[in-house]
């Protein structure tokens, strides 16, 4: 799916999946294949996830003998996914809908509004949140969040598109999903926020004032999201790429909202935009799953039918194509040394007057793979080997909105090599058009996008909603939303079509070359617009207040203290019964287990998991990590990517990479690291990751080899470009994922495991990439020879774990060539580390302000609960997911005006973290967290809240999975020694949980109140300043980054 476009979501999706995996765990499964390119098309069948009940047989299913006030416009079957689509409209209203069945029990429902703003104001974005703060049905603070506490959902968010607004669910358990939707579709047509002024300050914007001596500012959720947002250059480049592009229509103002302009909206605004969008015959509704069409309409008809039909201009204008280029140039907060002296340029090209034709949507699409979607590609490698910048930006391809885009830069650029960058993307593409792709090209971009559209791989999201958002790029335009679905027919004409002609240089001459609708942004360093934006800020405020009488002033803080009571008053039991909820009765007892046979071979453990997989084989290769001296393990992540961007002795790199494309399903190469509970070992590992068709199995594991045993190494132009691409990245992360690095520093001053984790990817290993980048130049040979070492010590069959995914058949046909892999190893490794890693690495623990240009902070706070005593029990989840959703919640988000404030517990290290994601505080944060234990001790809770915990904590620990996930998963638990007999305790613990475990822990949680805990925080130099001047018995010691 392409990520250009500027799109926000109700709940912070990063701490979301925090909660629900180690630290370790998700370090390894970020790591994909590494070929790029993933398609938005899906595989042949949905064919993973069985029916429970009596299975669909889609070809046979015939439309619902009442249709509920709707009328059958069309009947179809779109084979590439086995599904019967009935297309309804709603007679009354007119509302659309798109009902699609097949055997998928991960059902799916989602409605979607267009909703084009005609400002920067955010009323798109602040409606999205305040449509799920209480509904007619469901009058509740947040009903939102009750679904999340209680549902067994596998997709519950709301998502603001620049031109629509889309309300998915999603759901294995069908009692489940139908309360999902209805809940969703209350909130949507009826919801309480338009009489209600509160929700719009506390998830807009409102002054605020604790007492007349204070300082007053400005406050919401939504504004301060939007800080977070405006505080990274990426988001701030993306934007200006849409808005330069569109000067005309609504994609030239921000639906997200400018924080600047945010304090403009009024109440009466926001409401008459909800009057004016949020009505049936606005509306586009999707059903997917295993679940009964006629029970789709009625439901729909029990909401629409009070509605008449209603005229409703929502068109997105078409924008006119410039008749000549334009140029941009717009600044960027940097921070403070001057390696934040760098500059972003990127082009940007208009490419069609409205959304592209099945076949053209495809062609380009291959093109979009030819240029940029792999590291031989010749546009991305152009740039890349220039020299010129530190990371590719720009998306390539963008076609989800009215008009399809495409754009291509670099980052970290020397102001003076602005010119030299764009003269080189003119040059490229213009050799490209002239010579051609290669046939070895063309082939591996041809495999690569088929294996993608039949691997039909989305990972945590959805197959039925990644449909969804491909059927509603035709729909809201006006377009097909069934031919959009399907690739074989167009997939087999376009390849009929490249046997015989030259399909992309004509597409390269028209959209890239002869194009004037082409905007070049330039974006330069600003070191003093921080302060520029803060004094502006600050003196909007102060004028505001220099206008009001004692009286109004008084009436401020009035308006700030009844706002937080109200936030602060949870809604009562007797309300909360309105949130439909399942039964603990409704949860099976027994905890499923993945098949997993364990044998070994050599000296290699052999894992195999005997799961469906249509006819592919998951393929992972782990090496033991402790073979590698820990003085060279900072260099494992560059050696990682260097092993796979340099070639072979066998083959150049580009060759190396179309032959992957061209005959498997993609590789890639990270290490992973976990600590183990009730043992001083770390698991720590290289993983190889690899998936194919059985037939490419063995070419799969032949280039696997040739990779491992011959990779080169010692190419210093290329290994420079990736340890600056690296450092690039890392300190984006730190500016808009500051939770996680300071998360992964408060892990390093716990336990071995953490230090490691540390040293491969938090700032430490920012830390080593600065030192390194320096390095390159005055020692390269040494720098060559330490590459040389880790091959060395950890390529090697001693130690090792092999873990496979397939049906029986794939695995016994396959066996072979996984065998030859193995014995192309050598048996041990040379020079490997044999010494025990010493629990002497762990950091000194202090507290620590790391700081960044930032107008927003990270907190955390942590303690490890093993070593003050703590045995793990399954309650423990149950607890940690509630303080996610109600105290934490309440307080760091909805009063505290943060995006988002969670607790993780990670099972295996013992650690307790507190965690903040674009929190405007610091200090009121932290006492935040430590109230937590108060909150615990005196906690009440009544029998429904309970369940709810308990049922939403079992929706987590039996997510839906697709099938290499789970074969993942099983590996994790063998590595991590979590038996299924444990499993079934701790799920027995869950399903017995008692308001007296609540308690209990609030006495555990002492520890992280203790002097022993640490404080770790991403903040602004300025919230750096003031915190320990308040508090200077904390000791904060500050460490500054950028
Ligand atoms: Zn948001």
């Amino acid at each position: 799916m392409a990520s250009g476009m500027m799109m926000t979501t109700t709940r912070a999706l990063a701490p979301v999946a925090a909660r629900s995996a180690s630290r370790g765990v998700r370090a390894a499964v970020r790591a994909g294949p590494s070929r790029g390119f993933a398609p938005s098309l899906g595989a042949r069948r949905s064919v993973y996830c069985k029916a429970v009940e009596a299975p669909v047989n889609p070809t046979e299913l015939k439309p619902p003998a009442n249709l509920h006030g709707f009328e059958l416009v069309r009947e179809d079957y779109v084979a590439e996914y086995d599904s019967k689509v009935f297309f309804f409209r709603h007679a009354k209203t007119g509302a659309e809908v798109m009902s699609l069945s097949n055997d998928d029990e991960n059902k799916c429902f989602g409605v979607t509004l267009r909703t084009p703003p005609a400002n920067s104001t955010g009323i798109p974005h602040i409606l999205e949140h305040s449509v799920l703060c209480g509904s007619r049905k469901y009058p509740i603070k947040e009903p939102f969040v009750e679904l999340i506490k209680g549902s067994l959902n596998t997709f519950l968010n709301a998502m603001t598109y620049p031109d629509r607004t889309c309300y998915p669910v999603a759901s294995c358990n069908l009692q489940d999903f139908r309360n999902l939707v209805d809940v969703y579709l209350d909130a949507v047509f009826h919801p309480r926020c338009v009489d209600n002024e509160k929700t719009f300050q506390q998830e807009g914007w409102h002054y605020e004032l604790d007492s007349p001596d204070q300082e007053m500012t400005f406050k919401g959720v939504v504004y301060n999201e939007m800080k977070g947002v405006y505080s990274s250059p990426d988001s701030v480049l993306a934007r200006e790429a849409q808005q330069a592009l569109f000067p005309d229509n609504t994609y030239g103002v921000d639906s997200g909202g400018d924080p600047t302009v945010i304090p403009q909206l009024t109440f009466a605004e926001f409401r008459d935009f909800h009057g004016k969008f949020y009505h049936p015959s606005n509306s586009r509704m999707w059903f997917y799953g295993d679940d009964d069409v006629e029970e789709r309409l009625k439901i729909l008809d029990s909401f629409l039918s009070e509605f008449d039909r209603k005229e409703i201009d929502s068109t997105i204008a078409t924008q006119k194509y410039f008749t000549e280029p334009k140029r941009v140039v717009a600044s960027y907060v940097a921070g403070e040394g001057e390696e934040a002296d760098k500059s972003f340029v990127q082009v940007n090209w208009l490419l069609n007057d409205g959304p592209f034709d099945t076949e053209t949507a495809l062609a380009v699409g291959f093109l979009d793979n030819l240029l940029l979607g792999s590291p031989a590609a010749p546009l991305r490698m152009a740039l890349e080997e220039s020299g010129l910048g530190e990371a590719i930006v720009g998306y390539g391809l963008e076609d989800e909105l009215r008009q399809p885009t495409f754009a291509i830069g670099l980052k970290g650029v020397a102001k003076e090599d602005i010119p030299k960058v764009e003269s080189l993307i003119t040059e490229t593409i213009a050799k490209i058009a002239e010579e051609g792709f290669t046939q070895a090209a063309i082939d591996s971009s041809v495999n690569s996008i088929e294996f993608a559209m039949r691997e039909n791989n989305t990972g945590r999201f959805p197959r039925g909603l990644s449909l969804m958002l491909r059927s509603l790029s035709a729909w809201l335009y006006e377009g097909d939303p069934v031919e959009i679905l399907r690739f074989e027919e167009p997939l087999a004409k376009l390849k009929a079509r490249m046997a015989k002609e030259d399909v992309f240089t004509p597409l390269i001459k028209k959209m890239l070359i002869d194009n004037t609708h082409k905007v070049t942004i330039e974006l330069n360093p600003d070191k003093e617009l921080g302060k520029v934006q803060d004094d502006e800020e600050k003196a909007k405020v102060a004028a505001y207040r220099a206008g009001l009488s004692p009286e109004e002033i008084e009436k401020v803080v009035a308006d700030t203290e009844e706002l937080k009571r109200l936030q602060e008053t949870p809604d009562s039991p007797e309300a909360l019964a309105c949130i439909p909820a399942l039964d603990i009765t409704d949860i099976p007892k027994e905890a499923k287990s993945i098949p997993t046979d364990v044998s070994t071979v050599g000296a290699t453990t052999m894992l195999t998991h005997d799961i469906f997989t249509n006819d592919i084989l998951y393929a992972e290769h782990l090496m033991d990590l402790h073979a590698v001296p820990m003085d060279l393990m900072p260099l494992v992540p560059l050696w990682c990517r260097a092993m796979q961007r340099m070639g072979t002795s066998k083959r150049s790199f580009v060759d190396f990479d179309q032959l992957m494309g061209a005959t498997t399903g993609g590789f890639s190469l990270s290490p992973f690291t976990s600590s183990i509970r009730g043992s001083d070992d770390v698991s720590a590992y290289l993983v190889l990751r690899g998936k194919s068709t059985s037939a490419q199995a063995g070419q799969l594991h032949d280039l696997m080899a040739e990779m491992m045993l011959q990779a080169k190494l010692d190419d210093k132009e290329i290994f420079k470009q990736l340890v600056l691409e690296s450092r690039a990245s890392m300190e984006s992360r730190v500016q808009s994922g500051g939770h996680s690095v300071a998360a992964g520093r408060l892990d390093a001053m716990d336990s071995v495991a953490g230090y490691v984790g540390e040293q491969l990817g938090g700032l430490a290993q920012l830390e080593y990439l600065k030192t390194l980048a320096k390095r390159i130049d005055t020692d390269w040979d040494g720098v060559v020879a330490d590459l040389e070492k880790i091959r060395a010590a950890v390529v090697s069959r001693a130690g090792s774990v092999t873990n496979l995914t397939a049906d029986a058949k794939t695995l016994d046909a396959t066996a072979g060539a996984v065998q030859s892999f193995l014995d192309a190893l050598p048996a041990e490794g040379t020079g490997a580390a044999t010494e025990a890693w010493s629990k002497d690495l762990v950091l000194p623990p202090v507290n620590e302000l790391i700081t960044v240009p930032t107008q927003v902070n990270y907190v955390g706070k942590g303690a490890n609960l093993y070593k003050s005593g703590y045995e793990l029990h399954g309650s423990a989840y149950v607890i940690n997911k509630l303080l996610g959703t109600t105290w934490l919640w309440d307080r760091v988000r909805v009063s505290g005006g943060a995006y988002g404030g969670f607790s993780d517990f990670d099972s295996h290290s013992g650690m307790f973290s507190y965690l903040s994601y674009r929190d405007p505080n610091l200090l009121k944060t932290i006492a935040n967290y430590d109230g937590t234990v108060e909150f615990l001790k005196d906690i009440s809770l009544d029998k429904d809240e309970l369940t709810k915990a308990i049922v939403g904590t079992m929706g987590d620990l039996d997510s839906y999975q697709l099938p290499d996930a789970k074969g993942y998963t099983a590996l994790m638990r063998h590595l991590l020694k979590v038996k299924d007999e444990e499993r079934q305790q701790r799920r027995e613990e869950v399903l017995a949980t008692t308001e007296k475990d609540f308690k209990k822990f609030g006495e555990v949680l002492e520890a992280t109140r203790a002097p022993e805990a640490r404080v770790c925080a991403v903040v602004s130099p300025d919230a750096a300043k003031a915190a320990m001047k308040e508090r200077p018995d904390l000791d904060f010691k500050v460490t500054s980054v950028m």
